[in-house]
């Protein structure tokens, strides 16, 4: 059973006696950051937080976030799919990768590293290891897709009586520039 920061709350890394623990503690390399690509090739073990901060030096942003960030892994967070506190202007952590590489329990190594955004080339193999927790296969390495670095942080409360009345918030204000999204 694949092991990342054990953050999950779900009890999805939680073993039995005479399981055997994969830990990816030590596939903890930042690859390669491209600021003109905005793309990054990071290994399953690092920590969600080194990946913003490599990001965040090259002017680019890693849009995924969640409380456990100093904690958790890039492998657990694709594994679960995690969603986190700007998913609703970003998406899941599916939508944030572009390509990946997976090991099967035979050994059979699934590589699909694309880097590109336009790809409608043939089977996206790397959905089948995006929030499954580990149960087709241990992710090793991804390409993320980040995106420019938000430098203003502007900040509204606004009081809303109905959900309707909240639903056209959100309508309003998904086209601003700002990139940080409603705290949703
Ligand atoms: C304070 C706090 C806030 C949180 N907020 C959110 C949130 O906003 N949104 C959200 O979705 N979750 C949230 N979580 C849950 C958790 O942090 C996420 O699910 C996180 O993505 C798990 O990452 P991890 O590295 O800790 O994975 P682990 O807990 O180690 O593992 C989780 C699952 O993924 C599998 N796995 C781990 N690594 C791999 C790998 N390399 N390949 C294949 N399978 C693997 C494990 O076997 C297990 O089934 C939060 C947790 C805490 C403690």
């Amino acid at each position: 059973m694949p092991h990342g920061g054990l953050t999950g709350l779900v009890e999805g890394a939680l073993t039995q006696p005479l399981d055997i623990v994969l830990s990816t503690e030590r596939l903890n390399v930042i690859e390669e950051i491209s600021a003109s690509e905005r793309t990054m090739v990071v290994q399953a073990g690092v920590m969600l937080q080194s990946v913003q901060e490599a990001a965040a030096s090259e002017g680019l942003m890693f849009p995924l976030d969640l409380g456990s960030r100093g904690s958790c892994t890039l492998g657990g967070n694709l594994s679960t799919n995690a969603g986190g506190n700007r998913v609703i202007r970003y998406g899941m952590a599916r939508d944030m990768v572009l390509g990946l590489e997976a090991v099967m329990a035979d050994g059979t190594v699934i590589s699909s590293m694309n880097r590109m955004i336009k790809n409608n080339a043939g089977y996206d193999l790397k959905q089948w290891f995006l929030g499954t927790e580990g149960t087709l296969g241990i992710i090793t390495r991804a390409v993320l897709r980040c995106r420019e670095e938000v430098t203003t942080a502007p900040t509204a409360l606004v009081a809303i009586n109905s959900f309707d009345a909240l639903v056209s918030v959100l309508k309003a204000a998904r086209p601003r520039p700002c990139g940080q999204p409603l705290g949703l």
